[in-house]
């Protein structure tokens, strides 16, 4: 009989604890704060905001040179706030990851951390000397579980102030564009990255992408992807080709977002790289071409899947600057034109067409 109870009581005991740690895990997992920018213009401060969370008594931040957070400044601060400035940093890379954490009895219980690294430019690197904007620094947010190891470049099309102010080479060979756009075939210089067209119902194109370009970070970041967010508000001085070499030196692969500048809701199409057999000769779309296609293809597939509207068979041949300078796998997407929808239940299904894409190229 005592043998008996005493079994009852372990059992008890035992089921109380479990419950206890579930709650308490539960409990850490509410504390999680997630970034909602993180941005540096012209290599100064570094502007970094959150979403706020109710449940946390405080969040700390952490940045450092080092991606082991070794030697990292740290910061505390009110569950009120939602937006920090590091100000006088020296124009290196940085790593920054935020945490909430509740008071409990004396004690901080915190949630497991959110992570981002801010790039400096670097002058070195290839196809560098031929973009005129990059005076702010692009970043990556990486995916919380489930990772991948594969980081998305996620391109907000346009919204780069002045962009039409300087030219850039439409190709790395300087050799002419092979099909009109918004840059007429035969031209060799084009804007450095142009103001985009405006909506029917108002919204300028830069603020429809960036919509959709948020909407796919954080579908992209739940399925475990990292993103390289090359636009991530209003104005991004990164020109188009600052953008690609950011994307090639840090991506698995770049799609970049756009709406076209007709007004018939004709669908999302991939701009996909010419059938021209000289520009399919000039490097680096020599070596990446048939990468561009499959990546484009997919992508459409995708938007497809997630019942977006296709235009015809969902690419047309366009001679596009990003094209010409990838040397990772690349894709525009024309995601609709100036009179689709980007109601919050459309931008949805686009970003959700996207990631399909992304999971089905990879
Ligand atoms: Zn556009």
């Amino acid at each position: 009989m005592i043998k008996r109870i005493q079994y009852l009581l372990i059992c008890l005991s035992l089921t109380l604890t479990c419950l206890l740690s579930v709650s308490v895990c539960q409990a850490k997992k509410s504390y999680v704060t997630n970034f909602t920018t993180v941005t540096r213009k012209d290599m100064g401060n570094i502007v970094i905001k959150w979403n706020q969370n109710k449940s946390v008594t405080g969040y700390q931040i952490q940045y450092s040179q080092k991606s082991s957070f070794k030697g990292a400044k740290t910061k505390t601060v009110s569950k009120k706030t939602t937006q920090m400035t590091l100000k006088k940093l020296p124009k290196k890379t940085y790593y920054i990851r935020i945490r909430g954490y509740k008071k409990i009895r004396g004690k901080r219980k915190y949630s497991s951390y959110r992570k981002c690294k801010v790039i400096a430019w670097n002058d070195n690197w290839k196809y560098a000397d031929s973009s005129k904007i990059h005076k702010d620094a692009a970043v990556i947010f990486y995916a919380p579980s489930k990772r991948k190891g594969k980081i998305i470049a996620i391109n907000a099309g346009h919204g780069t102030k002045n962009g039409s102010k300087y030219k850039t080479w439409c190709h790395p060979d300087h050799s002419p564009k092979v099909t009109g756009g918004s840059t007429k075939k035969g031209e060799e210089k084009a804007a450095c990255i142009t103001s985009g067209t405006t909506l029917l119902n108002g919204t300028s194109e830069a603020a429809a992408t960036l919509k959709v370009a948020k909407k796919v970070k954080s579908l992209l970041l739940t399925a475990g992807y990292d993103v390289l967010m090359l636009r991530q508000d209003s104005n991004a001085n990164l020109d188009n080709i600052a953008r690609t070499v950011y994307a090639n030196q840090y991506a698995a692969c770049h799609i970049s977002i756009h709406f076209d500048s007709t007004k018939t809701n004709k669908g999302a199409y991939d701009c996909a790289v010419p059938n021209v057999s000289s520009y399919r000769k000039m490097y680096p779309v020599s070596a990446m071409y048939k990468k561009h296609l499959a990546l484009g293809k997919d992508l459409i597939s995708g938007l497809k899947a997630a019942k977006v509207k296709i235009y015809g068979k969902g690419a047309k041949d366009v001679d596009l600057t990003q094209t010409s300078y990838s040397t990772v796998p690349s894709a525009v997407i024309e995601v609709g034109d100036r009179k689709t929808s980007i109601s919050d239940a459309n931008v949805k299904k686009m970003a959700q067409g996207i990631v399909k894409g992304v999971k089905k190229y990879f």
